[in-house]
């Protein structure tokens, strides 16, 4: 990895991968971001991306100058195949799979498939996603394993390398806020409270601590006992 490589980051708008976007934004020359539109309930998420963006390029000079295009591709066909809490009207529960509802089959699967489809466009290397298999809600599709197997399946199947990094694969909520002050200090820090969005239902009315969200889906009990845990610590 050079200074004059580029990277693609998978960035929902969220914080994670909003903290991946900072993290890529220190280390290569190029970052350029793509989201998916499938029709998710928290399609809110969508439309705090260029805000982000935006709150990114003004934290530091360098970081403006290495931002690149941002790209959002409609996936549609993901809403019509799912029947899940994060595209139906489906209330966010545990399953009997052990998964919470909210679980759209091989939905990261089909992201890495289109995300590194245009990476071979663009001619970029390095795609950077912020799975994380500490501190999750068990999706089998964010697992270490499975990203290996994923960065596998798109070298040999593009006969390209492809390397995908997972900034914050092994470390929990709280290690992620941590690396978020490490990286961007107090004002990224402010940007992932004031405008990223993590929670499945959308809400962005009730404002926390911790940032917006209902407070009490998986997705807002995990920000906000991460959010606490690093408080108590710094
Ligand atoms: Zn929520």
């Amino acid at each position: 990895m050079t200074l004059h490589d580029s990277a693609l980051v998978l960035f929902s708008g969220g914080q994670d991968s909003t903290v991946c976007l900072a993290w890529a934004l220190e280390r290569f020359a190029r970052v350029e971001t793509i989201g998916f539109d499938y029709g998710q309930r928290h399609a809110v998420e969508l439309q705090v991306r260029p805000r982000i963006r935006s709150g990114l390029a003004s934290i530091s000079e360098q970081w403006r100058a290495r931002l690149g295009d941002d790209h959002v591709i409609r996936l549609d066909a993901l809403a019509s195949l799912s029947e899940t809490a994060l595209t139906r009207d489906v209330e966010i529960t545990i399953a009997e799979s052990g998964l919470p509802t909210t679980f759209v089959p091989g939905r990261n699967l089909v992201f890495f498939t289109f995300a590194g489809a245009l990476a071979y466009r663009r001619g970029i290397k390095h795609i950077v996603a912020g799975m994380c298999e500490t501190d999750f809600s068990g999706y089998p599709d964010c697992r270490d394993d499975t990203i290996k197997a994923v960065q596998l399946a798109l070298t040999l199947g593009m006969d390209r390398r492809f390397v995908i990094h997972t900034p914050l694969m092994w470390v929990d909520k709280a290690g992620t806020f941590t690396l978020a002050e490490q990286t961007g200090g107090k004002p990224l820090i402010d940007l992932l409270l004031g405008e990223t969005h993590t929670c499945y239902l959308g809400d962005r009315v009730h404002r926390h601590a911790w940032g917006f969200g209902c407070g009490t889906c998986p997705a807002c009990r995990l920000r906000a006992e991460g959010f606490a845990k690093w408080k108590a610590a710094s």
